[in-house]
């Protein structure tokens, strides 16, 4: 048997050259047929990396009958079946902590890109609208509510950034948190109402599916922007369309989409909103370091050895 990687992506050359020198790698790519990658290879895969685009099912778990690991690759694991996982008594890894301070600045980009129009004011300037008139105003942030959603690792540094900039900030978790000097708010109907921004940065749950649905959009309002870097999933799409062409709120920065690569077209032709490819991590420095940790599990675990960043296993 050759112990062999099913890399789904995200890591660099130098990680793909460093996992190729302990594992046989088998590159998922959609130029191949991947059903027939895994038939054939089916009972060598000991190990897959995921990524954010591409998790890992039952089906897959069932299909993989020696499969030992998942790494992923990324800190969400809301695309792995856990459930699945357990029950075959696979480990899960994922790559928490050195994604954050990545994710949040991109949070920030996006804030200043529907407030103060950035992406606009680069494009007004490149077509040569400039010559005819001024692109017209935008929105201030300094003394601004930024409504954080999720105050965990990148909520933290998005509060930490946003204070920065001189916003109040308040924020929605399922439980108060301790010494934190921002101010809790019990619902996120309310953080909605409170919020000139409301910054989604909870992971994709069950339970936090479209937890930004209409209700909350109107609580939000028409002067308010919604921000998501969590998951697509926490957002009910449909309805922020309807908001986004109603002018029910001011306007929205989005890096996570529900169907990823597939962004609504309708979103095309707005100019209240900001798209981005799911790129908070997307730097050489942050890839290179998950790739690193990737690794770093996947050979603690084949030497008998805890895992650096397990992903902890709950019962129903
Ligand atoms: P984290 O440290 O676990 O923080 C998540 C926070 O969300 C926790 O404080 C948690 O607090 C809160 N939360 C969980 N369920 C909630 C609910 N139902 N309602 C309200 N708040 C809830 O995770 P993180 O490292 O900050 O990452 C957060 C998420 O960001 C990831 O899961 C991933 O999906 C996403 N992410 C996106 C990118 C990107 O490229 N755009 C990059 C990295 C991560 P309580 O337990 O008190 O509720």
């Amino acid at each position: 048997m050759t112990q062999s990687i099913l890399l789904f992506g995200g890591l660099l050359p130098p990680e793909v050259a460093l996992l190729s020198k302990h594992f046989n790698v088998l590159r998922f790519s959609h130029d191949r047929d991947p059903e027939a990658v895994i038939r054939e290879n089916r009972d060598d895969i000991v190990g897959v990396i995921s990524v954010p685009s591409l998790g890992v099912s039952r089906s897959l778990i069932e299909a993989l009958p020696n499969l030992e690991i998942i790494s992923q690759f990324g800190v969400g694991i809301d695309n792995i079946d856990l459930a699945a996982a357990k029950e075959r008594n696979i480990a899960v890894t994922n790559t928490p902590e050195l994604v954050t301070n990545d994710t949040a600045d991109i949070a920030l980009a996006l804030l200043l890109g529907v407030a103060r129009r950035t992406m606009e004011a680069d494009l007004f300037v490149r077509i040569g609208k400039w010559k005819n008139g001024s692109l017209g105003m935008s929105t201030s942030l300094t003394g601004k509510k930024a409504g954080i959603l999720g105050l965990g690792r990148i909520g933290k540094a998005i509060a930490q950034r946003a204070s920065a900039f001189e916003m109040d900030i308040l924020y929605h978790s399922r439980s108060e948190k301790e010494g934190v000097e921002y101010e809790y708010v019990p619902s996120v109907k309310e953080l909605a109402e409170k919020s000139d921004f409301l910054i989604c940065a909870c992971p994709g749950t069950a339970e936090t599916e479209n937890i930004v649905n209409a209700e909350i959009l109107e609580a939000l309002g028409s002067d308010g922007f919604l921000i998501n870097i969590a998951r697509g999933s926490v957002v009910d799409e449909d309805a922020l369309l309807v908001a986004l062409t109603n002018q029910q709120i001011a306007g929205a920065g989005l890096d996570v989409f529900k169907n990823e690569p597939h962004v609504p077209e309708a979103l095309f032709k707005m100019d209240n909103v900001v798209l981005f490819p799911h790129i908070g991590t997307a730097t050489t420095e942050t890839r290179s370091q998950m790739g690193q940790l990737v690794l770093g599990n996947l050979l603690a675990h084949f030497k008998g050895e805890p895992l650096l960043t397990p992903v902890e296993l709950l019962t129903e």
